[in-house]
C-alpha cells in the first residue's frame, strides 16, 4: 500500500554508490547492508566489535563503543547518511553524528521510543488507544495506580527493559511493594500500565522518506516464547477489517510523528476486535524478517531507500510466510539438518561468532502455499517443538 505524494520532490536523494553509516553491527545492520548493497551503495559499520555481523558485510569499519564521541566522528566522515539498527542510541553520539553527517531519521523519534513514559504520552496524544497506565514514583503510588487500573496490572522500567526483562506482572495488591524496589534497582522511572487481556499480538511495519511518500507492510501476527520473537505469521490470523485498522494506526503513527524510515508498531488485539498499540521500534524490526522472502521488497530494502528519499518500494506479499527464530539453542539443531531442509525453507544465519541460548543467530522464512502448510513444516524439523496452529 504506497500513499503516492504529489509535489514529489526528489530532494536530498542520495544516489547509489554514495555510503551509508551504520550505527549498531548486528544483524538488523547486516541484513540493511546486504539489501543496500545489492542496490549499488557501500557501507561503515561502528561497534564495540570487529568483525560484527554488519561489519563482515561492510566497506569500512569503526571499533568503537556506541557512546564514544570520537568513533561517531570517524564514522559520520565516512558516510553520506547516517542509520542506526537500534533505539537506544547515546544522546551525544547523536548530536555528534547530527551535526557532522546526514541523519535523516533525526533524534526526535528515538528520545519518544527511549522511554515507555514518552512513548505512551505521545501514542495517547494522537489519539491512537495504549494501554492505560500510569507513572509511579514510589510503592504507595504503585498500590493507588493498581487501585486505579484494576489487576493484573504491568510494571515496567522506562527505560532499558527488552525481552520482558525490566517488567514484572502484578497480581495481587501484596507484590507491589516487592515488585516496586526490584524494579527501582534498575535506577529508571517506573511506569504501571493496565494489563490488556490480549488473544494476539500483532506488528506493521512501515515507511516514510522525506518526499513524503508512505508504505505499509501487511500485518504480522506473533508468538513469542519466554517474552522473546518465536513465529511471525503472515497474514495474520485475523479478519480483514482488524488487520486493517492496524495498518492504518501504523500510518496515522507515520504520519503525525513525522517518521522517516522504517518504524515498527507492536499492537495487542483483544478479543471484541480492539487494538492497543504496546511499543514502537523505529528501525527494522525481528517480526519484518518475513518481508526478505515473501514480498516484492524487504523491510530492509524499504529502508535504504527511504532514507535515501529514493521511491518506496512495493510490500505487496507474494506468498503465505511464516518466519521462525532461530535462538543460539538451536542452531545447531538446524545446521544438522541443513541437508535436509525442505525448499520451503529460506535460511538467514547473521554470521556472529559465539553462540548462546537465547541469543538470536538466525531465522527461517518458510514460504508456503498456506500458513498452516508453513507451521507444519516448521513443526515437523521438530526443532521448536509443537507450534500453535
Ligand atoms: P514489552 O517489553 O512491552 O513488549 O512487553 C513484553 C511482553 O509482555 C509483551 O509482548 C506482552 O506479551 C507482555 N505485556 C507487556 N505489556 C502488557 C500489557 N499491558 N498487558 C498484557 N501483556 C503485556
Amino acid at each position: 500500500m504506497i500513499q503516492q505524494v504529489e509535489n514529489k520532490q526528489r530532494q536530498n536523494m542520495i544516489k547509489p554508490g554514495a555510503t551509508i553509516g551504520l550505527l549498531g553491527g548486528g544483524q538488523l545492520g547486516r541484513m540493511i547492508a546486504l539489501a543496500g548493497r545489492a542496490m549499488g551503495y557501500r557501507f561503515a559499520t561502528m561497534d564495540p566489535t570487529e568483525d560484527s555481523p554488519s561489519g563482515q558485510v561492510s566497506d569500512r569499519q569503526v571499533v568503537a563503543a556506541f557512546d564514544d564521541v570520537e568513533g561517531a566522528r570517524q564514522l559520520a566522515a565516512m558516510s553520506d547518511v547516517i542509520t542506526y539498527e537500534f533505539e537506544n542510541v547515546d544522546a551525544d553520539v547523536a548530536r555528534t553524528l547530527e551535526a557532522s553527517s546526514y541523519v535523516p531519521q533525526g533524534s526526535r523519534l528515538l528520545r519518544i521510543t527511549q522511554n515507555r513514559i514518552r512513548e505512551k504520552t505521545t501514542i495517547e496524544s494522537l489519539g491512537i488507544p495504549v494501554a492505560p497506565f500510569r507513572v509511579v514514583t514510589d510503592a504507595d503510588e504503585l498500590r493507588q495506580a493498581v487501585r486505579e487500573l484494576g489487576l493484573p496490572a504491568v510494571l515496567k522500567t522506562a527505560t532499558g527493559g527488552y525481552d520482558g526483562k525490566g517488567q514484572w506482572v502484578l497480581r495481587t495488591e501484596g507484590e507491589c511493594g516487592g515488585a516496586f524496589s526490584t524494579l527501582a534497582a534498575w535506577g529508571t522511572e517506573l511506569i504501571v500500565e493496565a494489563f490488556i487481556p490480549f488473544v494476539k499480538e500483532l506488528s506493521v511495519i512501515a515507511a516514510r522518506n522525506p518526499a513524503g511518500e508512505i508504505a505499509v507492510f501487511p500485518t504480522a501476527e506473533n508468538v513469542h516464547v519466554e517474552n522473546i520473537l518465536h513465529l511471525s505469521i503472515v497474514p495474520a490470523r485475523a479478519e480483514a477489517d482488524v488487520l486493517a485498522k492496524a495498518e492504518e494506526i501504523a500510518r496515522q503513527i507515520v504520519e503525525k510523528l513525522d517518521v522517516i524510515g522504517l518504524i515498527a508498531v507492536e499492537v495487542f488485539l483483544t478479543a471484541d476486535g480492539e487494538i492497543y498499540v504496546n511499543e514502537l521500534a523505529p528501525r527494522p524490526h525481528n517480526s519484518g524478517h518475513y518481508t526478505m522472502d515473501a514480498c516484492v521488497s524487504s523491510q530492509f530494502e524499504q529502508h535504504v531507500r527511504a532514507i535515501c528519499n529514493l521511491p518506496l518500494g512495493s510490500t505487496r506479499l507474494l506468498s503465505p510466510v511464516v518466519m521462525v527464530n532461530i535462538l543460539g539453542e538451536h542452531l545447531l539443531p538446524v545446521l544438522a539438518k541443513l541437508d535436509s531442509l525442505p525448499p520451503a525453507c529460506k535460511l538467514h544465519l547473521y554470521g556472529k561468532q559465539e553462540s548462546k541460548p537465547k541469543r538470536k543467530m538466525g531465522h527461517l522464512n518458510v514460504v508456503a502455499d498456506s500458513t498452516e502448510q508453513a507451521l507444519t513444516i516448521i513443526e515437523k524439523l521438530g526443532i521448536w517443538g509443537k507450534v500453535e496452529k
